[in-house]
């Protein structure tokens, strides 16, 4: 393969102007690259023959050269087997700035295959090279200097399109980033607010009950302590919440896989979920036999618990029914209360991390983990969480569990 690595540029080629408008209208209306090439090459081809073409980005993260098209419009080879052929091109193309074009060494050969003539052109924005352009042709002829012209012209106007996508790109992860960073200082200023609601109890009762001006009889230190206990809890359960969601997030939180009959675990959920809520009103409903399934019962466990307690929290009042539905591969437990219900614009939202629905915030306490933990952990048993919910007709929270974990 012969090598020219300068070519004489900037002759402006003999086109019709209509026809550089039409390139110009079809530019400004593309989103990126790859549809300005897919609406591009059936019109250019018109004026300037070639087989193959292949464009390639620089990526600005790693510098890899990425393919973001490539077409084979002639006979002879795949689109795919010539990226590579045009992976070394392009990168003598980006590296150098300068259009190459390559000759084929062998002229006598007859097989017009073994003859390609390839142009590469970098695409320069703002004195950046942000990729290349490659075209092959098999045999003759060579590409004439308006060619050559022309495909710089083309190259000048895919470049402006693509620094124009890497804006939109570049944006869209600002955008995202800002939303990330909004989303953690929200939850910081709502942790803060989570742990110094029950420290200033335990605080403020503890130094009630150290002070030595008073006294106090039995029964108000009963109440003392027991709020002390109660809001030590909280901290508790939020310390190992904001663990789990940690654990979860990063994959290393292991499931404890065991044979679980859900009729004697669903009888724990509820006698634990009484204790903290002494006025809960549920029901369970059950259709015989429920067959045993494979499951971690603490996690299972801690999930009902969530669901239950969630109902208590902003369905106050309004009984809960738990339902336990045996499937052909596994069960069905739901998890229903008759309270506000969830706005369908923040049904899809309801599982995200930190996500809690503004409103709710001022009334109730939380952190937004709570349903994140329950999807994550039933999607480690391979199983799924749904909600079905109407404002002003309540919420049922559906589980779906199947029999074993790994099939
Ligand atoms: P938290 O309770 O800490 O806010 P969750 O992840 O458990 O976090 O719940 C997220 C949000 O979903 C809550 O802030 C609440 O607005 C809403 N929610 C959860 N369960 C119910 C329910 N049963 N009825 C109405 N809204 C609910």
């Amino acid at each position: 393969m012969k090598t020219a690595t300068h070519v004489p540029t900037r002759i402006f080629p003999p086109v019709d102007v209509t026809f550089l408008y039409l390139i110009n209208k079809i530019l400004s209306g593309v989103e990126n690259l790859h549809d300005a090439m897919n609406a591009l090459v059936p019109v250019i081809r018109d004026y300037f023959i070639f087989d193959n073409v292949v464009v390639f980005l620089v990526d600005p993260m790693t510098l890899n050269l990425d393919v973001v098209y490539a077409r084979a419009t002639g006979r002879g080879k795949s689109a795919e087997a010539d990226v590579a052929w045009g992976e070394i091109i392009g990168s003598q193309v980006i590296d150098s700035r300068q259009v190459i074009l390559q000759e084929p060494q062998d002229s006598a050969q007859i097989d017009r295959l073994h003859r390609p003539f390839t142009l590469g052109v970098p695409l320069i924005s703002h004195a950046e090279t942000l990729g290349a352009i490659i075209f092959i042709r098999f045999g003759s002829p060579q590409y004439t200097p308006d060619q050559i012209a022309f495909a710089e012209y083309l190259a000048d106007q895919l470049a402006v399109v693509a620094a124009r996508e890497n804006l939109i790109r570049e944006n869209k992860r600002l955008e995202f980033q800002y939303r990330a960073f909004q989303v953690q200082e929200d939850f910081i200023s709502t942790l803060s607010h989570e742990l110094r609601t029950p420290l200033g109890f335990i605080k403020g009762y503890t130094t009630t009950l150290l002070r030595t001006d008073a006294t106090w009889d039995e029964q108000a230190k009963e109440e003392f302590l027991t709020i002390i206990d109660h809001e030590t809890d909280r901290m508790q359960d939020l310390i190992s919440n904001l663990l789990d969601s940690a654990k979860l997030q990063s994959g290393q939180m292991i499931m404890d896989l065991q044979v679980v009959r859900l009729d004697a675990l669903i009888k724990d959920v509820i006698l634990r979920s009484k204790l903290h809520h002494p006025a809960l009103d549920i029901q369970v409903e059950i259709t015989e036999p429920i067959k045993p399934i494979q499951a971690d019962p603490r996690r299972l466990a801690q999930t009902l618990e969530n669901l239950i307690s969630n109902a208590v929290k902003y369905a106050p009042g309004a009984p809960v029914k738990v339902k336990i539905a045996e499937l052909s591969d596994g069960v069905r437990i739901e998890v229903s209360d008759t309270g506000p219900g969830i706005p369908e614009k923040y049904q899809a939202k309801i599982f995200d991390r930190f996500f809690r629905i503004q409103g709710s915030q001022q009334t109730t306490r939380g952190t937004g983990l709570g349903l994140f933990i329950c999807k994550q952990i039933i999607q480690a048993h391979n199983g799924k969480i749904d909600l079905v919910s109407r404002v002003g007709e309540g919420s049922t929270f559906s589980i779906y569990l199947p029999e074993r974990v790994e099939n």
